[in-house]
């Protein structure tokens, strides 16, 4: 067992895999295409965080950048209806549970460095257990850097990023946009720009400013990497890197109590 800890996931297998669930103290990233899950997972997470200790949760506050602005308060508190009956009908829990999720929605490269500095200090005041940063990938299509510019302005956030959760040890759930699988199947998974609103089945295609962005420099910082695919009408979590696990993949569905198997 890792001294650290783990946020389980509410799916059994993965958890089971992951040796508890998401570890803390690592950065893991969900990647996958356009409706895939990604953020109803991150839902759940933040939900599970912010839970008290006596219904299995971390009983803490959740710091969510939402890049995208993605985030619903109204569908996380229906997942926790769904999920979490007897906590959420409690009188004034639904309130106090999304008052433990602090929403950032940085809408540039620059206002998200503002978000990680002004972070670094809460994560010690507000007793914070999760952060989520969802998505990375969207930052990098807004602003006009191009090139070697952009790749040195997104070091300094992958290195901020890895260090946040190494000297907080809380984890650190990040989610990449990708497009879907080629056609023969294998896995072409590349960083896409956002706002083209694909459906999961659509066609790869490669988005080299992304891929140059983030590049290997954020391989190395991501300790856990999850991708969420469909194939055949079925979604699937793949545990694609993991220093704990084989690569394994587990079923999973979207319904009102949010990801389940
Ligand atoms: P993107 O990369 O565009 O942000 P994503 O991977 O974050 O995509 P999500 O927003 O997490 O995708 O998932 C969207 C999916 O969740 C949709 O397929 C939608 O049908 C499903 N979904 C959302 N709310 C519900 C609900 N209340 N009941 C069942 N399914 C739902
Ligand atoms: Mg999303």
């Amino acid at each position: 067992e890792n001294m650290a800890g783990h946020l389980p996931t509410s799916l059994k297998g993965l958890d089971n895999a992951l040796c508890g669930g998401i570890p803390f103290g690592v950065v893991t990233e969900l990647v996958g295409p356009a409706g895939i899950g990604k953020t109803q997972f991150c839902l759940k997470l933040s939900l599970l965080a912010s839970l008290p200790s006596s219904y299995g949760g971390l009983d803490g506050s959740v710091i969510y950048i939402d890049t995208e602005s993605k985030f619903s308060s109204r569908r996380m508190i229906e997942i926790g209806f769904n999920s979490f009956p007897e906590v959420f009908q409690t009188e004034g829990m639904a309130q106090e549970m999304a008052g433990r999720i602090l929403v950032l929605r940085p809408t540039s490269l620059s206002e998200f460095t503002e978000s990680l500095q002004k972070i670094k200090v809460s994560l010690f005041q507000h007793g914070v257990k999760l952060l989520i940063i969802d998505s990375m990938a969207a930052l990098l299509s807004g602003e006009g850097v191009q090139g070697p510019q952009r790749q040195h302005s997104l070091g300094w956030h992958i290195s901020f990023i890895k260090s946040v959760a190494e000297f907080s040890r809380i984890p650190v759930v990040v989610t990449n946009q990708v497009r879907s699988q080629s056609r023969d199947g294998t896995s072409h998974y590349s960083f896409q720009e956002q706002g083209r609103g694909e459906s999961p089945e659509a066609a790869t295609k490669l988005d080299s400013h992304l891929v140059a962005a983030l590049g290997i420099h954020w391989a190395h910082a991501v300790s856990i990497r999850l991708i969420f695919e469909s194939k055949s009408g079925q979604r699937f979590i793949k545990l694609a890197k993991s220093p704990v696990s084989p690569p394994l993949a587990f079923p999973f569905n979207i319904t009102s109590s949010g990801i389940s198997l």
